[in-house]
């Protein structure tokens, strides 16, 4: 049942975003991106942030230097682990695993939050990783409060994979509270890279307090809160008591500052470019693009490929705000200049808000719902400045061109 609490936190993801939908002159991301900011030119953060990257406003030797001595502060040298990289077996957090333990001789524990359900690719891919070098650490929560949770969070929000997100973050962080290690170091600042809050461009982590209120501070309590009204927690047999909130919850923010915890990004002090990293991680972890071609919704066929659900949340993106994953690979290729801007306009007019069919079954079958509360749900979120009917079909309103 949607309440009137639940309608308020369904409406807040879609609060401040601009009626009138633009496209960035220079890639092809649109102003309808949560948090993004556009200039007076028409020219969106993160292509404006990649301007700064190639200049010499960023200083990267600089921030080499500052890696260095972050370090040296925390390196052991007597078989301890120095630091947690979370790590998929994805190219990003691949590399940068590797780089840190034999670029610069750290010796980490590597972190996996287990997707809602692997893709066989995926898994294929964190073995090649664990095999190229690493000790490896999978984190699984209870896969049937997995499940609710993530059904629920796909009804009230639009999003199944909130709870994945939140693991993602959390789980290495506790792991490191747990065991007494005091850095964790994040792939990239996707914020900053892809779209987000500008201001923590110059932050070389997320501050705790930042942390806790971008990413849990959204209605998944109230959303658990509405799952057990609705009696979820009652058909899926889930005792209250158990614990559901630890995998999905940081540990309390004074005890990290207390522990001295430090967060930090690799593409805070390297220059952040993911074809690079699928290059680097195929060398030298063996990592593998898919071999079934390119991913739904897009034409890239090397990221993201461990989540078998992940294709319905690219789509839900581009139900909510227009923008799906051809969109979110096509803008970092041209800030990158791997491609220009015609072949991106192109690529998202022939690929974005294709429907994953083949994603589609398995993630049905996961969430235990049909095709027809499949539709109901999904057009609850749609909005009307990006959405019309037309002849009793949707159309998006706005592509870019
Ligand atoms: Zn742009």
């Amino acid at each position: 049942m949607i309440t009137k609490p639940i309608r308020k936190h369904m409406e807040t993801q879609f609060k401040g975003l601009p009626k009138k939908v633009l496209f960035c002159k220079k890639c092809v991301m649109s102003n309808q991106r949560p948090r993004i900011k556009f200039n007076k030119d028409g020219i969106c953060g993160p292509c404006l942030y990649t301007e700064r990257k190639k200049s010499k406003v960023i200083d990267y030797n600089k921030r080499n230097k500052m890696l260095l001595k972050l370090l040296d502060k925390h390196r052991k040298n007597n078989g301890d682990y120095d630091c947690i990289v979370p790590c998929s077996g994805g190219k990003d957090s691949s590399t940068v695993a590797h780089k840190l333990k034999y670029k610069y001789g750290m010796n980490p524990l590597c972190v996996t939050f287990s997707p809602p359900v692997y893709t066989h690719i995926g898994t294929e891919n964190l073995r090649n990783f664990i095999e190229s070098g690493f000790d490896h650490k999978l984190i699984t929560p209870n896969g049937k409060i997995y499940k609710l949770l993530n059904k629920l969070c796909f009804i009230y929000f639009g999003d199944h994979e909130e709870p994945f997100d939140r693991g993602v973050l959390s789980a290495p962080i506790r792991e490191a509270f747990n065991n007494n290690i005091k850095l964790v170091f994040y792939a990239e600042n996707g914020e900053v890279e892809y779209g987000g809050d500008s201001t923590l461009e110059n932050f070389p982590g997320m501050p705790w307090d930042r942390m806790e209120k971008i990413y849990f501070s959204s209605p998944f309590e109230k959303i658990i809160e509405a799952g057990k009204k609705d009696g979820y927690f009652k058909k899926y047999n889930i005792d209250l008591k158990q614990s559901y909130k630890i995998p999905f919850t940081l540990p309390n923010i004074n005890e990290l500052k207390k522990k001295k915890i430090e967060f930090h990004w690799w593409s805070f002090y390297n220059k952040w470019v993911p074809q690079n990293n699928f290059y680097y991680a195929t060398e030298h972890c063996n990592f593998q693009a898919n071999p079934e071609g390119r991913m739904e919704g897009t034409y890239s066929r090397y990221a993201q490929l461990d989540d078998a659900t992940d294709s319905l949340l690219y789509y839900l993106m581009y139900i909510k705000y227009g923008i799906g994953r051809a969109t979110s690979d096509a803008a970092h290729e041209i800030r990158d200049g791997h491609i220009s801007r015609e072949e991106g306009v192109r690529l998202v007019q022939k690929y974005d808000g294709e429907f994953p069919e083949k994603s589609f079954k398995i993630f049905l079958e996961y969430m235990d719902i049909t095709e027809k509360e499949f539709w109901l749900i999904v057009d609850r979120f749609r909005q009307q400045h990006i959405w019309k009917k037309q002849n009793g079909k949707w159309q998006i309103r706005e592509q870019v061109s």
